[in-house]
């Protein structure tokens, strides 16, 4: 069966290498070498002016990393996938490729802290502007929008407030005004939610996350869709006149990712590409049991207010529903009474685990306010609307019985 025909699971069980292997290895092998040899001078210089795709040197590409990027691409029908060491270095280098001194990014203040923090002091010292908006607010994005704007960057559900982007409303705005809409998906992986359908021209993605395979190892993905004409790029539209669709690609492949450095290793792409193998059974699994989780915690007395998309009682329920269908994520908040209640809560809790980080196998708690948010000033959280009453929950692999009566002792 040709590849293209094939389900989201069969796609990516069934990619092919790019050579046969000399062993016939059912599992890409691991490409531990820094470089790779040549039988000739010309050969090398061939491979060198990419003129074959030879591997050359691990920084720049090695088999098991285009193998793992080669899967990706076959279940998002990308232009091209280029894999990098952390969700964080996907987004500085996608931001880095569009950007230069003069630009602007329109995004929200709703932003994982790094990103934030990218954004608004690293970016902020060459001379790039971030421009903090309501995404809510059609007429506000599109006035904050000007000829200097590189990016349109948003997180489509953020974390901690669960705001869902209507990715419709937006990419309608950037398409029109010629600007490239860059989305983190990492909270929804690519089983529940197409991006390019969505108008997503590059996305970005912290594959430590979900793909990883339960917390194994660091990783992100840069996807670029082919759909974004880079001829009204400021800084992309010299390349646009040779590379035309993949202008964006060649820019970061050529350029910005070899000079940065933040490759992905190989034994990490093995990981994470077996990581896929298991993951759109993950996401049902875990995303069952946060709904149940959710459902269960709305009624409970010691909970205000329970936060998760997939609750009809949720004010993003229709929208969310509409991108991510039914079960959106693996990860909810609830208020309790104050700070203290949330520390009581957490200090008691014997299965669950207090944690960072997101779609672990295991389940994880943690009191955003005082940890991810803790070097914020009171202004700036309550800006970003991260209250000090607030838990984040990553529901992991455990049988939602044994979560549920965790929860319920942990609350007394
Ligand atoms: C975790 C996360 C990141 C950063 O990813 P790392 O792999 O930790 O660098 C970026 N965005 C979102 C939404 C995340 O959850």
């Amino acid at each position: 069966m040709e590849n293209e025909e094939l389900s989201f699971d069969g796609k990516i069980l069934n990619t092919p290498y790019g050579k046969q292997d000399a062993y016939g290895a059912l599992s890409m092998p691991i490409y531990q070498s820094a470089a790779f040899e040549f039988a000739t001078a010309e050969d090398m210089e061939d491979a060198f002016k990419g003129k074959t795709s030879d591997h050359t040197y691990s920084r720049i590409t090695n088999p098991t990393v285009q193998y793992f990027e080669s899967r990706v691409q076959a279940i998002t029908n990308a232009l091209s996938v280029t894999a990098v060491n952390s969700g964080m270095a996907a987004i500085t280098n996608a931001i880095i490729t569009l950007a230069q001194s003069g630009s602007n990014i329109v995004t929200s203040k709703y932003l994982f802290g790094n990103t934030y923090s990218f954004f608004a002091t690293t970016m902020a010292a060459f001379g790039v502007e971030v421009r903090f908006c309501d995404l809510r607010n059609a007429d506000e994005v599109e006035s904050r929008i000007d000829d200097n704007t590189c990016a349109v960057f948003l997180e489509i559900i953020t974390n901690p407030q669960m705001e869902v982007a209507d990715l419709k409303a937006i990419s309608a705005i950037t398409k029109q005004k010629g600007v490239p809409l860059v989305a983190d998906t990492t909270i929804i992986p690519f089983c529940a939610f197409k991006a390019k359908e969505w108008g997503v021209n590059i996305e970005v993605v912290s594959s430590t996350k979900y793909i990883s395979g339960g917390a194994t190892s660091l990783g992100g993905l840069i996807i670029d869709y082919g759909n974004f004409d880079w001829l009204s790029s400021p800084k992309l539209h010299t390349l646009a006149k040779e590379f035309g669709k993949a202008s964006f690609t060649a820019k970061l492949r050529k350029e910005i990712l070899r000079n940065l450095g933040a490759y992905m290793t190989p034994q990490v792409a093995y990981q994470q590409s077996l990581g896929l193998e298991t993951l759109s059974l993950r996401y049902d699994r875990a995303t069952t049991t946060c709904l149940q989780l959710a459902e269960r915690l709305e009624k409970h007395p010691q909970v205000e207010s329970v936060n998760y998309t997939g609750l009809p009682t949720n004010a993003f329920y229709a929208l969310s529903n509409a991108q991510f269908g039914n079960k959106p994520g693996a990860m909810f908040t609830f208020n309790m009474a104050s700070q203290e209640a949330c520390y009581n809560f957490l200090n008691k809790l014997t299965l669950v685990r207090r944690a960072t980080n997101l779609f672990d196998n295991k389940t994880l708690a943690i009191h955003p306010a005082s940890t991810i948010y803790g070097n914020f000033t009171p202004e700036q959280r309550n800006e970003m609307s991260v209250s000090e009453k607030t838990i984040r929950i990553s529901v992991g692999l455990e049988d939602v019985e044994d979560l549920f009566r965790d929860f319920e002792q942990a609350m007394i």
